[in-house]
This record gives structure tokens, sequence and C-alpha cells, in this order.
């Protein structure tokens, strides 16, 4: 009759998972976003509010949990943290509260290793044996997010508008996203994203585009792939150098929907970076709520901000 819950915020949707002591699954629950510096905080607590009590009425457990672990997309400084803990407290009796990509390191050995994250936002975190953490990447939709989805979607909004103006080569992708978005001109995508909100999820959606784009051959978009490969191990690979992994040896984790849907995607990271370390173990996490709900049956210290 205990129950524990794991959050995972992302940048498009939150689910929360409910596990009991055995760790069997009592329910889950969905919202939408729960980064903060996209939706703000208070659609951000909204979100997992809704996702929670979802869940928890599935699995007939009271609103207070023995335990909770939310990885949330945009707990980036100490202040988000901060400013989210308090809220979130009285969740469970042990609540902890780090970045999203934090989940996926409990799948790891020991937790040491690497996290890799290519969802609607993008972010790379290592943990060595000394238990020091860094990260790399995950400065958000404004300032990083390379090799994200809604990199991806906005370089292809970006190729459409010049392709459509003459600047840029043609592409498939200008009608694509006309088709996808149901719009009749080019200039109607003004419109999609200036005024509708143009909300990070729906413009990291379209990456979708890009990969179909980019496997019937167009240029443009496997240059945009490209990209984001090398931007991820880029990434991946700043963290492992800031980090000590004796023999280069160090196992990853990867989560987030470019990663998990796209297998090609996928592949080519994961060959990238084999080229450079020693890779023990490639764990894909396909749903960090489920490990951190299980994690969470484990919590029994209040965990307070960590970053270095
Ligand atoms: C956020 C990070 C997050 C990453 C992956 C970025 O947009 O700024 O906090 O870890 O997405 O979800």
């Amino acid at each position: 009759d205990l129950c524990y819950v794991g959050i995972d915020g992302g940048g498009s949707k939150t689910l929360a998972v409910i596990v009991d002591a055995h760790g069997h699954e009592l329910g889950r629950g969905q919202a939408g976003s729960a980064n903060q510096s996209s939706v703000g905080i208070e659609q951000a607590l909204s979100s997992i509010r809704q996702a929670v009590e979802a869940a928890a009425k599935i699995a007939g457990c009271p609103a207070h949990f023995r335990s909770a672990w939310l990885g949330l997309a945009g707990i980036d400084r100490a202040s988000d943290y901060e400013q989210f803990y308090p809220q979130l407290k009285p969740l469970a009796e042990t609540v902890r509260l780090t970045n999203d990509a934090e989940l996926l390191l409990s799948a790891l050995q020991e937790s040491v290793g690497l996290a890799l994250i290519a969802g609607t936002g993008s972010i790379a975190l290592g943990r060595d044996r000394h238990g020091t953490i860094t990260r790399a990447g995950g400065w958000g939709y404004i300032i990083g997010d390379e090799g994200s989805g809604y990199s991806m979607g906005r370089q292809a909004l970006q190729a459409a508008a010049r392709a459509s103006d003459g600047r840029g080569p043609q592409t498939a992708l200008l009608q694509l996203i006309l088709a996808a978005w149901q719009l009749s001109t080019p200039d109607d995508m003004i419109g999609q994203v200036y005024t509708q909100a143009g909300s990070t999820a729906r413009i990291a959606a379209l990456s979708t585009l890009v990969f179909t784009a980019a496997r019937s051959g167009d240029q443009v978009a496997r240059k945009i792939v490209q990209e984001a490969v090398e931007e991820l191990v880029l990434a991946a690979m700043a963290t492992f150098n800031a980090l000590d992994f004796p023999e280069r040896e160090v196992s990853i984790a990867l989560a987030g929907g470019l990663l998990m849907n796209e297998t090609d995607f996928r592949t080519r990271v994961v060959r990238r970076l084999r080229s450079r370390l020693a890779l023990k173990q490639v764990a894909l996490v396909e749903e960090p709520a489920l490990s951190a709900a299980l994690a969470a049956r484990h919590i029994s210290f209040e965990q307070s901000w960590s970053r270095p």
C-alpha cells in the first residue's frame, strides 16, 4: 500500500508513473510540458499536478506519496530548484528534484556514465566514479538544445523560408511543413510560429518531417540530421572529457523521442561515440518516469541542489 511516484517532465509531455514497494506499476498519467523555461512556472506545475493526479486516481494512491523523484527539463540552475522545490515538497514524504537527464543515470551501473537526451530539447550529463556530475548543452531552446527536435524543427522552418524566397536551395521540407500544418502558402508559416503561441513542442514535432525528407534523399534535410548527430556527440564528449573515466571506458544511457524513435539516427550517434570511446553499455531508457519511480523506492534522504 506504499506508493512511489516517478515524474519525467519534458519539453512536450509530462509522464508520472506510480509503483508499489515491489516495483509493480500501479498507474500512470500524462500531461503537457513541464519545462518552466518554455511554458512558465504555473503551467509547468499544473502539468505535473495533472499527470500525478491522473496516475494516483488509477493507482488508488493517496495524494501524498512515500517518495517522489521528479526529473524536469528546465531545472538547470540552483534558483530553478529553489523556486520549484517548496511547491513540490507536499507531494511526498521525501522529494527528489533534479534535471530530467539525471533520471537516466539510474539505468547505469552505480549511476556512473553518460546520459544523453534528444527530445524536444537536448542535453548531455555525466557522472564519474567519484560522484562528480557535469553537463553540456541543455541551455534551452533559445541559446542551446543543439541536436534536439526543436532545433531541427526550427532549422526546417528556416530552410523552408529560404527556399520559398529563393535565398536557399529547394527542399521537400517546404511542402512537407505546409501539408503537416495544413497551410496554403509559405507566408502562413509566420502566423503559426509567432501567433499560435509558437509552442516549442509543435516546432519540435516537425523534426519527424526532417527525418522523412532526409530518408528520401533531400540534401537540406540530410544536412540538418548530420549536424544534429554531430552536436549530440559533441555534447556527450564534452561531459566525458570533463570527468574521470579510466581507459576511456564508459556506459551511456539514451532517452528522448529522437533517440528512441529514430533508429538510424540513434545508430549514427552511437557509432560516432564508439569511434571515440570504449562504450561498455548502451542503455535505452524508454521510460525515464518508470526508472524514477523504481529508484524512488530507495530514496531515503532529502536531496538538495547538487550541481557543480
Ligand atoms: C532543457 C534542459 C533539459 C533538456 C532535455 C532543454 O531544453 O533546458 O533542462 O534537460 O532540454 O530535456
